[in-house]
């Protein structure tokens, strides 16, 4: 019988569908992160591991379940924290949840563009703690959003429909940034390509939807965010380390730009000093992707893609 090992506590629905093929299943019994020791203990024999993006899947995790681990399938698009020349060289399968999360993702970046540029975070705060006397002319003045500029870096399945939501919803003017051009794109949603610096110092607001590679690391750092606007803003609900999080601080506190928000951090789930305490930042814990149905959907994902690998079918989302 195939041994299959959960690293947490994910929706019922993909869990039925390996129950249903009498697979012996294993899920983790805390609620919390199992530390890579534990992950080899709890999932040593395993065939298929299913993980989360905050379990740091390297060679000596893959060793220590053994050489009948066949797949690793990932709750998450982003396969960062997969070591994928290890698998490779080992012959192990790796999977990921490709277009389920797409709209609930874009979603919440629309939700923080909202939140940062009208203030909401900020002014909920103030609300509460009892400061509001009355309607004043100059009380949090934001900014408007039809007719601005949004400059998308990273024009895939996240980041187009954010661009198509925008565009169609809020009348907002789109243009992009990508390694690779797609000229469908470009004429289906009448957007523009723009290199990265151009992009930068045209948008009125920024919003990353690339990997995280070696190549999109501190992709937005110092240089980076001193070509934007002083009244733009920089929405992240890609990956921390895709943003210098000390130089977006630093940028934030000189008021280099207007304002960020931000879904994911370089150092997560620490932030780095001084960003909580900044007004003109929106923070949400990693939740993008965090709706009921959005979940269901990954965990039926991740479970279908274990099932056709153990049954000798390719898995629909194979990343190698
Ligand atoms: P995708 O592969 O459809 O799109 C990524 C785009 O980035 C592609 O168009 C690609 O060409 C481009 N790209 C890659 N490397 C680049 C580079 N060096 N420079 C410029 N462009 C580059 O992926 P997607 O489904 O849209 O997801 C994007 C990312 O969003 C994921 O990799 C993941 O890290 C992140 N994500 C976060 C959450 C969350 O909870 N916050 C949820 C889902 C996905």
């Amino acid at each position: 019988m195939s041994k299959i090992f959960v690293t947490r506590k994910i929706p019922d629905s993909g869990i039925n569908l390996l129950r249903d093929k009498k697979y012996d299943i294993a899920v983790n019994s805390f609620d919390r992160t199992l530390t890579s020791r534990e992950i080899i203990k709890y999932a040593k024999g395993a065939d298929a591991l299913l993980c989360l993006l905050t379990d740091k899947i390297g060679g000596e995790v893959m060793d220590g379940i053994g050489t009948q681990l066949k797949i690793i399938s990932n709750y998450a698009v982003g396969i960062d924290n997969i070591d994928m020349e290890a698998a490779k060289t080992r012959g192990i399968m790796v999977s990921n949840t490709p277009g389920v999360l797409t709209e609930a993702v874009a979603e919440h970046t629309i939700a923080l563009l909202f939140a940062v540029a009208k203030r909401i975070a900020e002014a909920d705060r103030f609300a509460r703690a009892g400061k509001f006397k009355g309607w004043a002319p100059m009380m949090f003045l934001g900014s408007n959003i039809a007719g601005k500029v949004l400059g998308i870096i990273g024009l895939g399945r996240i980041g187009g429909e954010v661009a198509k939501r925008m565009r169609d919803g809020f009348g907002v003017k789109i243009i992009y940034y990508d390694q690779t051009r797609n000229k469908e794109m470009e004429e289906a949603l009448g957007i523009e390509y723009f290199d990265l610096e151009t992009l930068l110092k045209m948008a009125d607001f920024v919003s990353i939807h690339v990997p995280l590679l070696p190549t999109t690391k501190h992709l937005i750092s110092e240089k980076e965010l001193k070509s934007m606007k002083p009244s733009a803003y920089l929405i992240n609900t890609s990956r921390g380390p895709v943003i210098d999080e000390k130089a977006l601080v630093k940028a934030l506190k000189n008021k280099t730009i207007r304002g960020a928000a931000l879904d994911v951090f370089e150092f997560e789930p620490k932030f780095s000093p001084g960003l909580a305490k900044l007004n003109n930042a929106v923070l949400t814990p990693h939740i993008a992707s965090a709706t009921e149905e959005t979940r269901g959907k990954m965990s039926e994902l991740a479970a279908q893609n274990i099932i056709d690998a153990l049954s000798g079918k390719k898995p629909k989302n194979l990343v190698i």
